[in-house]
C-alpha cells in the first residue's frame, strides 16, 4: 500500500513511522509512506498556508491554494488517482474496526491533515471521506492520521507475524477479546483459569469464546446486537447471564 500524507507537521510522523510494526511493514515494503509538507506549495511570497476567516471570529483557517496544489501536483490528475483521498475532521465519519478493514483493501491512500480553527470548506470537495477518530477536538489532523495509518497498516496481509495475528483483536469479529495471561502461573495470588493451563484445545476454545462473549455483554452490550449468534453463542450467553446475576446476588 501506498499512502501519501499532507501535513503542515511532517516530523509529527517520523517517530510512529519508524517504530515497532510500521517501521518492519516499510522494511518489507508492504507499506511505503510520503510526507508532503502543503507549506511548500503555498503560491504566497512567505509560505502562509493559513489566514483569518471570512465574517470575522476567532482563529485561522486553512487556505485552499497550498492544499489543492501539494495534492494535485503529488497524485496528479484526481480522476485518475486509483485510492482513498481522506480528510481528517473532527466532523466526519467515526473510524472504526469495519472502516479500518475497507481502507485495508484500497492499494493507494492519501490523508489530509488540518490544523489550526480548521480547513477552508473548499478542501471538503478534495476528499473522498472525511474521519473523525472520535467526539473530541485535538490540535491537529496529525495524531488522527497515524491512529488511522496504524489501525490500517496492521491489517495488511503479512505485516503482523503469525504469532501477532490480528483475528482475535478486540472488534476484528464483533466482540471484545478476551482475557488473555502469560507467566508466571500465579501472581501475587492471582492465578490463571485451570481451563487455559489444560492443554485441550476445544476447551480453550470454548473458554475464549465464552469469555469475549461476557466481557463484551458487560461492557459494550451493544455490539452484539449487530453479532449474527451462534447456538453456541446463545447457549454461552445465557450461562453468562445466570452466572453474572449470581454475583451480583452473592
Ligand atoms: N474548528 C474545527 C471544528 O470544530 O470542526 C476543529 C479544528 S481542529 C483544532 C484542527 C484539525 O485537527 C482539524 O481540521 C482536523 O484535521 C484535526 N482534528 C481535530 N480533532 C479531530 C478528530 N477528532 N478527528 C479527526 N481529526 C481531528
Amino acid at each position: 500500500m501506498e499512502i501519501h500524507v499532507f501535513t503542515i507537521f511532517p516530523d509529527m510522523f517520523t517517530g510512529p513511522l519508524n517504530t515497532s510494526i510500521l517501521k518492519r511493514a516499510q522494511e518489507q515494503q508492504m507499506v511505503m509512506f510520503h510526507l508532503v509538507d502543503f507549506r511548500c506549495y503555498s503560491p504566497s511570497k512567505h509560505k502562509n498556508v493559513d489566514d483569518s476567516p471570512f465574517g470575522g471570529g476567532v482563529g485561522m483557517v486553512l487556505k485552499p491554494e497550498p492544499v489543492y496544489y501539494a495534492v494535485e501536483a503529488t497524485l496528479g490528475d484526481l480522476h485518475d488517482y486509483n485510492g482513498k483521498i481522506l480528510l481528517m475532521s473532527p466532523q466526519g465519519k467515526q473510524f472504526d474496526q469495519k472502516m479500518a478493514r475497507e481502507l485495508a483493501q484500497e492499494e493507494r491512500l492519501a490523508i489530509i491533515c488540518g490544523h489550526y480553527e480548521g480547513f477552508d470548506e473548499r478542501i471538503r470537495a478534495l476528499a473522498d471521506e472525511e474521519i473523525s477518530i472520535g467526539d473530541y477536538v485535538l490540535t491537529g489532523g496529525e495524531i488522527p492520521a497515524l491512529v488511522v495509518i496504524d489501525a490500517v497498516c496492521r491489517l495488511l496481509p503479512g505485516v503482523l507475524g503469525e504469532s501477532e495475528s490480528p483475528l482475535t483483536d478486540s472488534f476484528y469479529n464483533g466482540l471484545l477479546e478476551y482475557p488473555q495471561y502469560t507467566r508466571p502461573r500465579e501472581f501475587r495470588g492471582l492465578t490463571v483459569p485451570e481451563t487455559l493451563l489444560s492443554g485441550n484445545h476445544e476447551e480453550i476454545r470454548k473458554w475464549r469464546r465464552k469469555e469475549a462473549l461476557r466481557r463484551t455483554w458487560l461492557r459494550r452490550s451493544e455490539l452484539l446486537k449487530t453479532l449474527k449468534l451462534s447456538a453456541e453463542d446463545k447457549r454461552f450467553l445465557s450461562q453468562i447471564r445466570a452466572e453474572e446475576e449470581e454475583k451480583n446476588n452473592s
